[in-house]
């Protein structure tokens, strides 16, 4: 049970990031991949939590989440109205296409570290948040 509520606020994130967020969910839509926006900025409280359950392996304190400092972004796959995050085929053709379009600011997880397909962060090389 998390007891962190998720923010979905896109203006807690690096301007940088919020624009390519609304840019990308139109691209999804034109390509009618109903993914949506499932969490972006994070307390170290929520990521602390994510982290004992497994679903993080930032702890939040030592090793901080670009998602504590609004530098990153999930977008989980909105499946027959629920959240789906089984579908690899999925998650692919969405990061791939996400990457073709906006590869220049913003990496993904995948391609960092061979899982977390949700996940997208802007390049550290984006001016500092
Ligand atoms: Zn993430």
């Amino acid at each position: 049970m998390i007891h962190w509520k998720r923010d979905v606020d896109p203006d807690h994130l690096h301007f940088k990031l919020a624009r390519v967020l609304s840019q990308a969910i139109i691209l999804l839509r034109d390509h009618n991949m109903p993914f949506k926006f499932f969490e972006g900025k994070r307390s170290a409280e929520r990521q602390g939590e994510l982290f004992s359950l497994g679903h993080s392996k930032c702890d939040g304190i030592v090793v901080v989440s670009e998602h504590q400092v609004g530098r990153a972004m999930d977008l989980v796959y909105w499946k027959n109205g629920n959240w789906d995050w089984s579908d690899e085929y999925m998650y692919k053709a969405m990061g791939y296409l996400i990457m073709h379009e906006f590869g220049e600011i913003i990496d993904w997880g995948y391609l960092l570290w061979g899982w977390d397909l949700p996940h997208f962060q802007l390049k550290p090389y984006h001016d500092p948040s």
